[in-house]
């Protein structure tokens, strides 16, 4: 499974900066991340890194749980 960013994105570069499999990219300051390269951040307890830093709540979502946030 990925993640994958919607359209409340704001375009601040956060999540680019701290994705260790270079899943996010941008182009024409829009951000998308590559299903194949994304595994959630599996092995980071805490969670996906992306969506952990992301500035804007529900603009980072694992695809499967619709953008609900795991406390
Ligand atoms: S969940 Fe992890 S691997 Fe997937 S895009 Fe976000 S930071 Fe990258
Ligand atoms: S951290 Fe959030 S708001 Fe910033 S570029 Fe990534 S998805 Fe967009």
């Amino acid at each position: 499974m990925s993640c994958q960013i919607t359209a409340s994105c704001i375009g601040c570069y956060n999540c680019l900066e701290v994705c260790p499999r270079g899943a996010i990219v941008e182009e024409a300051g829009h951000f998308a991340i590559r299903v194949k390269r994304c595994n959630e951040c599996r092995e980071n307890k805490p969670g996906p890194r992306c969506q952990l830093i992301c500035p804007v709540e529900g603009a980072i979502c694992k695809v499967v749980k619709l953008c609900k946030v795991e406390k």
